[in-house]
């Protein structure tokens, strides 16, 4: 039998990042799920990936820091092998408010986490999947985020901003790995239903903005899931340097 193909997903306990470990666990890869602080959903998501027949392990790691990211990497490394892929979703807003009454604190971590962790999680994949490095290629899908063109006023510009790191990260990395068989794409959710709102402060949010959706509803984390599985898959092997927006319409 062919080997799995190993997908390393960040923060892949809950949310997005756990239905990208469920559906790519029913779909043939075997699973590394990284995950913050919840144990319990990290093991309840790769207790779920094993009842679909995949290798799944949790890894704990803060993807802020530098020291995390590496060990994490070098522990999916010794104790289930070289990754194919790299699915880069770790994300946090912060607490909503208008940005002159934000924590300074605040506004550094989520930069901390969703541009600087991120690029260096991409550094540590693009070390494992590049040819240059001795990989056999592979794909990195990132994170982005309505959020670039919407710009989140009021709620949390600086996560916006975060965002918009990603994108231009996104084409520059595709650009720069294109020949050495790694493929970086980006998705970007519009209003999806995880627990990131309620984390936010913005209880309510779903029902509040779901009908001014296009499409007249938030997504599902599956919704998104489904077109990250695309991005990785052979399917999308022209495809590089995109982002492909999930939002509805919006
Ligand atoms: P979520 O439900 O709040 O889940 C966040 C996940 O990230 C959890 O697995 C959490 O782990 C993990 N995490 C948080 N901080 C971390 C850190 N420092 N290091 C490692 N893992 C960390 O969020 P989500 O809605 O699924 O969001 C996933 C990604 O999609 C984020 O990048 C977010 O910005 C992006 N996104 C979401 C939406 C949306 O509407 N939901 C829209 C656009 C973009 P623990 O369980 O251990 O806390």
């Amino acid at each position: 039998m062919a080997k799995r193909p190993l997908l390393l997903i960040t923060g892949g306990s809950r949310g997005i990042g756990a239905a990208v470990a469920r559906m790519a666990a029913a779909r043939g890869y075997d699973v590394a799920i990284n995950y913050a602080g919840n144990k319990a959903a990290a093991e309840a998501t790769a207790e779920a990936c094993r009842a679909a027949g995949a290798k799944a392990e949790i890894f704990q790691g803060d993807m802020a820091l530098d020291a995390d990211i590496s060990r994490v990497f070098a522990e999916v490394d010794a104790r289930m092998g070289r990754i194919d892929g790299l699915v880069n979703n770790a994300g946090v807003t912060g607490k909503a408010s208008r940005l002159d009454e934000a924590d300074p604190a605040e506004i550094r971590r989520v930069i901390d986490i969703n541009v600087t962790g991120a690029i260096l999680v991409a550094q540590e994949g693009v070390r494992r999947l590049s040819q240059r490095h001795g990989g056999a290629g592979g794909s990195i899908v990132n994170l982005s985020s309505a959020a670039v063109w919407i710009g989140s006023p009021d709620n949390f510009v600086w996560y916006a901003a975060s965002k918009a790191a990603i994108d231009s990260f996104t084409l520059g990395l595709a650009r720069e790995v294109g020949k050495e068989g790694v493929r970086v794409n980006a998705v970007a959710p519009g209003l999806i239903e995880t627990e990131i709102h309620e984390s936010s402060g913005l209880g309510g949010r779903l029902e509040k903005l779901g009908p001014s959706v296009p499409i007249g509803r938030a997504g599902t984390a599956d919704e998104v899931a489904a077109i990250i599985l695309f991005l990785l898959s052979a399917e999308a092997s022209y495809v590089t340097g995109a982002v492909y927006n999930v939002t509805g319409g919006r």
